[in-house]
């Protein structure tokens, strides 16, 4: 099934639900949604001459006009290639060679941009920028019959987010898609029609992934009019768009909870939290859930087997009166439904509960490859399974526990240090505002942890402090050997904390 019947569903079962909005602002019903898409896929086809499978690239920050292009692009049996916003010319003109895009939709912001690089991608044929008649003329003329997709024909090419070496393109297809879509269902959240989702993170990575069960379920999907997170216009969305889900990667999340206007959202403005993509410590954890009740929903994935791998339920977040529940706030949940998730060691043996090892993923949402790399897919997936990179562990009970990316863990005197288990003992001090902990070689030791630590505004922590902090929690040969006090932590675009750059540091 090509993924944009869900549009076309929706537009049966919802026709006058409000399908998107720009701030307080409806813009199209699904109705007109869907009229909307048909026809510039119609543009697509015959006047762009685009046939099925091309590429086209969105180089877009967050609005209305990223869903439309997305929906025509699939309606019309094209590829999508959702780029981040926040890219480099030199990373746009990467992502648009590797996958051979012939036309990229662009928001005026980003049109110089892509232009300037358009000499260098030699299939780049058109670039349409949403703020001019170009795109406008789009929505005139007859709508085109959805296309159809094979299960098996790539949808979206997800270019992970790099925070090592080049962006790769995990190839998705319709079925992987689909999957995703009902997976949400099954493990995260049954959606009552009528309710919104705010896209205040890029809808190139997981707030867009988050479209597909919401649109399927006759949501608004809202923009904020900014294109950015900001919380107070996100908190201001929330009275005009209440019953909302937000996907928020954790460093967004914190600096909801840090804003003094946090306290101003009611009960009922925020459905779901969807967190993810990057670890959630637990005091922050806590902190959301005492703030905005039960709303958080944790999920773990990555764009190889888009917002599915395992998740922690709200019931879970719920259930402080279980013995274990901090652990399971510190974990990443339960397997989800669509996939079957193992803990191995190097040679592909599933490990005794407990035991530390590789994640490896098998089931409907697993990409199809790298475009156009089959040395790099041939290293993720062997034998049916993606093997994900992530190392954790299975308790007793299911849950899985991340430890750290396989080449974030640090060696020393033949140890393995999770430097997320530190990260935690050191966020509990109330002036750590953030913390990053990563190897340093030592010519003994092969490695030694070094913390990196943000504090916040106006507070002091001293070393001989935090040491002490570590030593009642934590093993001592794990403590840090040396603190580095910084302003602020190099992240990527999509706020993950870049420990490469920090290594580069000592
Ligand atoms: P991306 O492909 O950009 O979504 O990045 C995926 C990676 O982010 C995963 O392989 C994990 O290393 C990390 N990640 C995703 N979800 C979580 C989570 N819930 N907790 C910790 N790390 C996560």
């Amino acid at each position: 099934m090509n993924i944009a019947h869900l549009l076309i569903k929706s537009a049966q079962a919802f026709p006058d639900h409000i399908a998107l909005a720009k701030g307080d602002a409806a813009h199209l019903s699904y109705r007109n949604l869907l009229r909307k898409v048909s026809v510039m896929a119609t543009h697509l086809r015959t006047r762009m001459k685009l046939q099925p499978g091309d590429r086209v690239a969105l180089a877009m920050t967050n609005c209305v006009e990223s869903i439309e292009a997305m929906y025509a692009i699939w309606h019309a049996g094209l590829v999508a290639v959702p780029m981040n916003a926040k890219l480099h010319p030199r990373e746009f003109a990467f992502i648009l060679q590797n996958s051979g895009t012939r036309a990229c939709v662009v928001t005026p912001d980003l049109a110089d941009s892509i232009a300037s690089i358009k000499s260098e991608c030699e299939a780049l044929e058109r670039i349409v920028d949403t703020s001019t008649r170009d795109y406008s003329f789009m929505a005139v003329g007859d709508p085109l019959p959805i296309a159809d997709a094979a299960p098996e024909d790539p949808a979206w090419l997800f270019y992970t987010s790099g925070t090592t070496g080049r962006p790769k393109g995990a190839t998705l297809t319709h079925r992987n898609l689909l999957a995703m879509s009902l997976n949400y269902y099954a493990d995260v959240d049954r959606p009552q029609p009528g309710r919104s989702i705010l896209h205040v993170a890029p809808v190139s990575h997981g707030s867009g992934l988050w479209n597909f069960p919401l649109l399927g379920r006759g949501a608004v999907q809202v923009f904020p009019e900014s294109g950015r997170y900001e919380v107070p216009e996100t908190i201001a969305l929330l009275r005009r768009w209440p019953d909302a889900t937000i996907f928020l990667a954790p460093t967004m999340v914190k600096r909801l909870i840090d804003h003094p206007a946090a306290g101003d959202i009611r009960p009922g403005e925020i459905r779901t939290i969807s967190y993810g993509g990057a670890p959630m410590y637990v005091s922050d954890l806590k902190k959301s859930l005492d703030l905005l009740g039960n709303v958080m929903i944790q999920l773990y994935g990555q764009g190889e087997s888009p917002m599915t791998i395992t998740h922690l339920s709200r019931e879970e977040h719920a259930r402080r009166d279980h013995p274990r529940w901090e652990q399971r706030l510190a974990s990443a949940g339960l397997p989800d439904s669509c996939v079957e998730v193992r803990v191995v060691g190097e040679d592909g043996k599933v490990l005794p509960t407990g035991e530390v090892g590789e994640i490896i993923v098998r089931g409907e949402t697993v990409m199809a490859g790298y475009w156009q790399d089959p040395e790099a897919t041939a290293r993720s997936l062997r034998d049916g399974w993606l093997w994900t990179g992530d190392v954790g562990c299975f308790d007793e009970d299911g849950f899985l526990t991340l430890k750290d990316r396989s080449k974030d863990m640090i060696i020393s005197g033949g140890s393995n240090i999770y430097p997320r288990e530190i990260e935690d003992v050191l966020n509990m001090h109330p002036a750590v505002a953030e913390c990053s902990v990563v190897g340093r070689p030592h010519p003994e030791w092969g490695e030694e942890a070094i913390a990196f630590v943000v504090l916040r505004e106006g507070r002091q922590a001293t070393p001989a402090e935090l040491d002490a902090l570590c030593l009642e929690n934590v093993a001592r040969y794990k403590r840090p050997k040396d603190y580095r006090f910084i302003d602020g932590l190099p992240k990527n675009n999509y706020g993950k904390i870049l420990k490469t750059e920090l290594r580069k540091l000592l």
